[in-house]
């Protein structure tokens, strides 16, 4: 369907907040846009859902998550940033792989199949959009994908 992602990114953060009770804080730096994007928008939920429970699920106490959303070379770009432990970089590429799952002790305890990611590149991918993640050990970790982008239109005052 044919949809406002900011609108629809406002909607499944709203949903977060509800139910994380962890000091985590979540931070929406997106603008008053419309972004018009062509999606199936329970499978983008899937999209969200997986990146934005990693970014709990690997969060410090305490932590931060900024979202954001903004026109890159005519294509939507989508960030979600946590300061979490971060990944290696030479695992960084790998946990878009199936039943990857980067520090094994670590995953297990925190629980997951390692398919979330895996999933979520190939709905990207379904989209014509692009998926990857940049880290820093210890820093946090940016998960970003593109979407092509229908129309984009300054909400109206
Ligand atoms: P599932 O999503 O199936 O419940 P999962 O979360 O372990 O399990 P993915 O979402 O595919 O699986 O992520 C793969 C691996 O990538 C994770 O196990 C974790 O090691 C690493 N990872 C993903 N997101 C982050 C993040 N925000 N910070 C640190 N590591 C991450
Ligand atoms: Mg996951």
């Amino acid at each position: 369907e044919q949809t406002d992602f900011v609108a629809f990114f406002h909607h499944v953060i709203d949903r977060f907040e509800m139910n994380v009770t962890e000091e985590i804080t979540l931070k929406r730096e997106l603008p008053d846009t419309e972004y018009t994007v062509w999606m199936d928008r329970d499978k983008m939920f899937q999209v969200l859902d997986n990146v934005i429970s990693n970014a709990i699920k690997y969060s410090p106490e305490g932590g931060t998550i900024r979202f954001k959303a903004m026109k890159q070379q005519g294509r939507l770009l989508v960030s979600v940033t946590d300061e979490g432990m971060g990944i290696p970089r030479e695992k960084v590429d790998k946990i878009f792989d199936r039943f990857y799952r980067a520090d094994k002790a670590r995953s297990r305890k925190l629980g997951g199949t390692g398919l979330g990611l895996a999933i979520a590149r190939e709905i990207i991918e379904a989209h014509d959009g692009t998926i990857k993640a940049k880290s820093k050990e210890g820093k946090g970790t940016t998960v970003l994908f593109t979407l092509p982008l229908m129309t984009t239109k300054r909400r109206g005052n």
